[in-house]
Protein backbone atom coordinates (compact mmCIF):
# COMPACT_ATOMS: atom_id res chain seq x y z
CA UNK A 1 0.00 0.00 0.00
CA UNK A 2 1.07 3.76 -1.11
CA UNK A 3 2.22 5.75 2.43
CA UNK A 4 -0.12 8.60 2.01
CA UNK A 5 2.96 11.16 3.35
CA UNK A 6 5.68 9.92 1.20
CA UNK A 7 7.02 13.50 1.28
CA UNK A 8 6.88 13.60 5.02
CA UNK A 9 10.07 14.48 7.05
CA UNK A 10 8.69 14.01 10.63
CA UNK A 11 11.02 12.98 13.03
CA UNK A 12 13.96 12.77 10.62
CA UNK A 13 17.04 14.26 11.44
CA UNK A 14 18.56 16.49 8.66
CA UNK A 15 22.37 17.90 8.53
CA UNK A 16 22.68 20.89 5.81
CA UNK A 17 26.17 22.13 5.33
CA UNK A 18 25.91 25.78 4.07
CA UNK A 19 22.77 25.76 5.70
CA UNK A 20 23.26 29.63 7.14
CA UNK A 21 22.80 31.39 3.87
CA UNK A 22 21.75 30.68 0.09
CA UNK A 23 21.06 27.82 -1.43
CA UNK A 24 21.57 25.58 1.65
CA UNK A 25 19.15 27.74 3.53
CA UNK A 26 16.67 27.22 1.05
CA UNK A 27 16.89 23.32 1.43
CA UNK A 28 16.88 24.27 5.66
CA UNK A 29 14.07 25.30 5.50
CA UNK A 30 12.29 23.11 2.70
CA UNK A 31 13.16 20.14 5.50
CA UNK A 32 11.37 22.50 8.48
CA UNK A 33 8.30 22.71 6.38
CA UNK A 34 8.39 18.96 6.14
CA UNK A 35 8.64 18.22 9.30
CA UNK A 36 12.13 17.68 9.81
CA UNK A 37 14.50 18.71 12.57
CA UNK A 38 17.19 20.67 10.94
CA UNK A 39 20.91 20.86 11.80
CA UNK A 40 22.65 24.21 10.36
CA UNK A 41 26.29 23.77 9.17
CA UNK A 42 28.74 26.22 8.80
CA UNK A 43 31.46 28.75 9.85
CA UNK A 44 29.91 32.02 10.52
CA UNK A 45 28.50 31.96 13.98
CA UNK A 46 26.37 35.23 13.65
CA UNK A 47 24.82 33.78 10.48
CA UNK A 48 24.34 30.38 11.96
CA UNK A 49 22.57 32.14 14.99
CA UNK A 50 20.15 34.23 12.77
CA UNK A 51 19.21 31.05 10.48
CA UNK A 52 18.30 28.63 13.69
CA UNK A 53 16.59 31.66 14.86
CA UNK A 54 14.44 32.35 12.07
CA UNK A 55 13.80 28.39 10.75
CA UNK A 56 13.23 27.71 14.31
CA UNK A 57 10.41 30.64 15.20
CA UNK A 58 8.80 30.80 11.35
CA UNK A 59 8.41 26.64 10.84
CA UNK A 60 8.13 25.78 14.77
CA UNK A 61 10.95 23.04 14.07
CA UNK A 62 13.23 22.19 16.45
CA UNK A 63 16.66 23.27 14.79
CA UNK A 64 20.76 23.43 15.80
CA UNK A 65 23.23 25.21 14.76
CA UNK A 66 27.25 24.04 14.70
CA UNK A 67 30.29 25.77 13.88
CA UNK A 68 31.99 23.55 11.61
CA UNK A 69 34.33 23.51 8.75
CA UNK A 70 33.95 21.14 6.18
CA UNK A 71 37.48 20.36 5.21
CA UNK A 72 38.35 19.66 8.93
CA UNK A 73 37.61 15.54 9.43
CA UNK A 74 37.85 16.27 13.44
CA UNK A 75 35.64 18.84 13.42
CA UNK A 76 32.70 16.87 11.50
CA UNK A 77 33.66 14.20 13.51
CA UNK A 78 32.60 15.93 16.69
CA UNK A 79 29.81 17.71 15.07
CA UNK A 80 28.20 14.60 13.74
CA UNK A 81 28.78 12.73 17.12
CA UNK A 82 26.99 15.88 18.93
CA UNK A 83 24.34 15.70 16.74
CA UNK A 84 23.81 11.88 17.63
CA UNK A 85 23.54 12.69 21.39
CA UNK A 86 21.32 15.49 21.01
CA UNK A 87 18.86 14.69 18.47
CA UNK A 88 19.12 10.68 18.56
CA UNK A 89 19.84 9.70 14.94
CA UNK A 90 21.22 11.13 11.99
CA UNK A 91 19.68 10.17 8.49
CA UNK A 92 20.02 12.72 5.99
CA UNK A 93 22.70 14.70 4.65
CA UNK A 94 23.40 17.55 2.25
CA UNK A 95 26.66 18.27 1.34
CA UNK A 96 26.05 22.20 0.13
CA UNK A 97 28.60 24.18 1.54
CA UNK A 98 31.06 25.21 -1.39
CA UNK A 99 32.78 28.14 -2.54
CA UNK A 100 34.44 29.82 -5.82
CA UNK A 101 38.26 31.40 -7.12
CA UNK A 102 37.64 32.85 -10.56
CA UNK A 103 40.51 32.70 -12.79
CA UNK A 104 42.25 31.64 -15.59
CA UNK A 105 43.96 27.98 -15.34
CA UNK A 106 47.48 29.45 -15.65
CA UNK A 107 47.03 32.21 -12.88
CA UNK A 108 45.93 29.90 -10.36
CA UNK A 109 48.42 29.25 -7.15
CA UNK A 110 48.15 25.91 -6.25
CA UNK A 111 46.96 26.37 -2.54
CA UNK A 112 43.64 27.77 -4.44
CA UNK A 113 43.40 24.75 -6.66
CA UNK A 114 43.74 23.07 -3.32
CA UNK A 115 41.41 25.24 -1.47
CA UNK A 116 38.44 25.22 -3.56
CA UNK A 117 39.06 21.10 -4.17
CA UNK A 118 38.84 20.34 -0.09
CA UNK A 119 35.65 22.69 0.65
CA UNK A 120 33.54 21.72 -2.49
CA UNK A 121 34.67 17.51 -2.88
CA UNK A 122 36.94 16.41 0.11
CA UNK A 123 34.67 17.84 2.27
CA UNK A 124 31.50 15.94 0.93
CA UNK A 125 33.53 12.99 1.11
CA UNK A 126 34.51 13.25 4.60
CA UNK A 127 30.89 14.50 5.44
CA UNK A 128 29.88 10.92 3.80
CA UNK A 129 32.43 8.73 5.42
CA UNK A 130 31.20 10.20 9.11
CA UNK A 131 28.17 9.98 8.65
CA UNK A 132 27.78 6.46 7.61
CA UNK A 133 28.18 4.42 10.59
CA UNK A 134 24.84 6.30 11.91
CA UNK A 135 23.01 5.71 9.20
CA UNK A 136 24.11 2.39 9.15
CA UNK A 137 22.80 1.68 12.38
CA UNK A 138 19.37 3.33 11.69
CA UNK A 139 18.91 1.17 8.99
CA UNK A 140 18.56 3.48 6.42
CA UNK A 141 19.80 7.04 4.86
CA UNK A 142 19.76 9.66 2.24
CA UNK A 143 22.84 11.70 0.75
CA UNK A 144 22.29 14.91 -1.25
CA UNK A 145 25.13 16.55 -3.12
CA UNK A 146 25.35 20.18 -4.41
CA UNK A 147 26.86 19.58 -7.47
CA UNK A 148 26.09 22.76 -10.68
CA UNK A 149 25.77 23.45 -14.47
CA UNK A 150 29.84 23.06 -14.22
CA UNK A 151 29.45 19.53 -13.29
CA UNK A 152 27.93 19.20 -16.61
CA UNK A 153 29.62 22.51 -18.66
CA UNK A 154 32.82 23.76 -18.73
CA UNK A 155 34.33 28.01 -17.98
CA UNK A 156 37.67 29.24 -18.86
CA UNK A 157 37.63 30.15 -14.91
CA UNK A 158 36.74 27.30 -13.36
CA UNK A 159 38.90 25.00 -13.75
CA UNK A 160 39.29 23.73 -10.44
CA UNK A 161 35.17 24.51 -9.60
CA UNK A 162 34.40 23.00 -12.69
CA UNK A 163 36.14 19.65 -11.54
CA UNK A 164 35.18 19.69 -8.48
CA UNK A 165 31.76 19.87 -9.21
CA UNK A 166 32.39 17.29 -12.11
CA UNK A 167 34.07 14.83 -9.39
CA UNK A 168 30.77 15.10 -7.15
CA UNK A 169 28.57 13.23 -9.54
CA UNK A 170 31.45 10.72 -10.01
CA UNK A 171 31.50 10.56 -6.51
CA UNK A 172 27.90 10.67 -6.04
CA UNK A 173 27.42 7.33 -8.19
CA UNK A 174 30.05 5.70 -6.57
CA UNK A 175 28.55 5.77 -2.95
CA UNK A 176 25.52 5.08 -4.15
CA UNK A 177 26.58 1.93 -5.42
CA UNK A 178 28.53 0.89 -2.43
CA UNK A 179 25.37 1.80 -0.02
CA UNK A 180 22.60 1.32 -1.77
CA UNK A 181 22.57 -2.40 -0.01
CA UNK A 182 22.62 -0.41 3.16
CA UNK A 183 19.21 0.99 2.14
CA UNK A 184 21.27 4.64 1.86
CA UNK A 185 20.55 6.42 -1.23
CA UNK A 186 23.01 9.31 -2.83
CA UNK A 187 22.22 11.72 -4.96
CA UNK A 188 23.52 14.67 -6.38
CA UNK A 189 21.09 18.33 -7.49
CA UNK A 190 22.82 20.64 -10.31
CA UNK A 191 21.67 23.52 -9.49
CA UNK A 192 20.97 26.85 -12.33
CA UNK A 193 21.87 29.97 -11.53
CA UNK A 194 20.77 30.98 -8.36
CA UNK A 195 20.66 34.34 -6.73
CA UNK A 196 22.91 34.12 -3.64
CA UNK A 197 25.76 35.92 -1.61
CA UNK A 198 28.28 33.84 -3.90
CA UNK A 199 26.81 34.83 -7.69
CA UNK A 200 26.08 37.96 -6.62
CA UNK A 201 29.46 38.54 -6.29
CA UNK A 202 30.20 36.57 -9.68
CA UNK A 203 27.59 39.05 -10.97
CA UNK A 204 29.65 42.63 -9.89
CA UNK A 205 32.97 40.42 -11.29
CA UNK A 206 31.47 39.54 -14.65
CA UNK A 207 30.24 42.36 -16.90
CA UNK A 208 26.64 41.44 -18.58
CA UNK A 209 26.11 38.30 -16.36
CA UNK A 210 22.17 38.92 -15.03
CA UNK A 211 21.98 40.05 -18.72
CA UNK A 212 23.43 36.12 -19.96
CA UNK A 213 21.72 34.33 -17.48
CA UNK A 214 18.41 35.85 -17.84
CA UNK A 215 18.46 35.50 -21.82
CA UNK A 216 20.40 31.99 -21.36
CA UNK A 217 17.71 30.69 -19.19
CA UNK A 218 14.32 29.07 -20.81
CA UNK A 219 12.46 29.99 -17.72
CA UNK A 220 13.92 33.89 -18.07
CA UNK A 221 14.91 34.25 -14.41
CA UNK A 222 17.19 33.18 -11.60
CA UNK A 223 16.57 31.00 -9.79
CA UNK A 224 16.06 31.56 -5.85
CA UNK A 225 17.35 29.24 -2.79
CA UNK A 226 13.47 28.10 -2.56
CA UNK A 227 13.69 26.62 -6.01
CA UNK A 228 16.14 23.55 -4.47
CA UNK A 229 13.43 22.65 -1.56
CA UNK A 230 10.97 20.83 -3.42
CA UNK A 231 13.85 18.60 -5.29
CA UNK A 232 15.63 18.35 -2.19
CA UNK A 233 12.87 17.25 -0.29
CA UNK A 234 11.86 14.46 -2.60
CA UNK A 235 15.43 13.58 -2.60
CA UNK A 236 15.09 13.17 1.49
CA UNK A 237 11.84 11.74 1.74
CA UNK A 238 10.52 7.61 1.35
CA UNK A 239 9.10 9.04 -1.93
CA UNK A 240 12.86 8.54 -3.34
CA UNK A 241 13.73 5.34 -1.86
CA UNK A 242 14.03 3.51 -5.37
CA UNK A 243 16.28 7.15 -7.10
CA UNK A 244 20.06 6.47 -6.76
CA UNK A 245 22.75 7.74 -8.45
CA UNK A 246 21.26 10.55 -10.51
CA UNK A 247 21.85 13.77 -10.18
CA UNK A 248 18.79 15.73 -10.83
CA UNK A 249 19.51 19.73 -12.57
CA UNK A 250 17.19 21.98 -10.82
CA UNK A 251 17.77 24.68 -13.25
CA UNK A 252 14.59 26.54 -15.14
CA UNK A 253 15.74 24.34 -18.05
CA UNK A 254 19.50 25.76 -18.73
CA UNK A 255 21.23 22.32 -19.63
CA UNK A 256 18.23 21.49 -21.93
CA UNK A 257 19.05 24.94 -24.27
CA UNK A 258 21.69 24.93 -26.72
P1 LIG B 1 26.83 30.95 -0.63
O1 LIG B 1 28.17 31.58 -0.77
O2 LIG B 1 25.63 31.81 -0.41
O3 LIG B 1 26.86 29.85 0.52
C1 LIG B 1 27.95 29.00 0.70
C2 LIG B 1 27.75 28.32 2.03
O4 LIG B 1 28.80 27.40 2.30
C3 LIG B 1 27.73 29.30 3.18
O5 LIG B 1 26.68 28.93 4.04
C4 LIG B 1 29.08 29.13 3.85
O6 LIG B 1 28.96 29.44 5.23
C5 LIG B 1 29.32 27.63 3.60
N1 LIG B 1 30.73 27.23 3.59
C6 LIG B 1 31.70 27.61 2.71
N2 LIG B 1 32.87 27.04 3.02
C7 LIG B 1 32.64 26.26 4.12
C8 LIG B 1 33.46 25.42 4.91
N3 LIG B 1 34.76 25.26 4.65
N4 LIG B 1 32.90 24.77 5.95
C9 LIG B 1 31.58 24.93 6.24
N5 LIG B 1 30.75 25.71 5.52
C10 LIG B 1 31.29 26.38 4.48
O7 LIG B 1 26.66 30.07 -1.93
P2 LIG B 1 25.41 29.35 -2.60
O8 LIG B 1 24.29 29.21 -1.67
O9 LIG B 1 25.21 29.97 -3.91
O10 LIG B 1 26.08 27.92 -2.87
C11 LIG B 1 25.74 26.76 -2.17
C12 LIG B 1 26.20 25.57 -2.99
O11 LIG B 1 25.54 25.55 -4.25
C13 LIG B 1 27.70 25.56 -3.30
O12 LIG B 1 28.19 24.24 -3.27
C14 LIG B 1 27.75 26.11 -4.72
O13 LIG B 1 28.89 25.68 -5.40
C15 LIG B 1 26.49 25.50 -5.29
N6 LIG B 1 25.95 26.16 -6.46
C16 LIG B 1 25.50 27.46 -6.43
C17 LIG B 1 24.94 28.03 -7.56
C18 LIG B 1 24.38 29.41 -7.59
O14 LIG B 1 23.98 29.86 -8.66
N7 LIG B 1 24.29 30.10 -6.47
C19 LIG B 1 24.84 27.29 -8.82
C20 LIG B 1 25.34 25.94 -8.74
C21 LIG B 1 25.86 25.43 -7.61
P3 LIG B 1 30.18 30.06 6.11
O15 LIG B 1 30.84 31.10 5.28
O16 LIG B 1 29.50 30.57 7.33
O17 LIG B 1 31.06 28.89 6.41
Amino acid sequence: MMDATPFSLKHEVAIVTGGNGGIGRGIAEGFAAAGSHVVVVARNQAKIDKAVEEIQQHYNARVLGFSCDVTKQTDIKEMMKEVHQKLGKINILVNNAGMNIRKMPQDYMPEEWDRVIETNLRGPFLCCHAVYPFMKETGSGKIINIGSMTSIFGGAKLAPYGASKGAIVQLTKSLATAWAPDHIQVNAILPGWIDTDLTRQARKDIEGLNERVLERTPSGRWGVPSDLAGTAVFLASAASDFVTGVAIPVDGGFSTFL
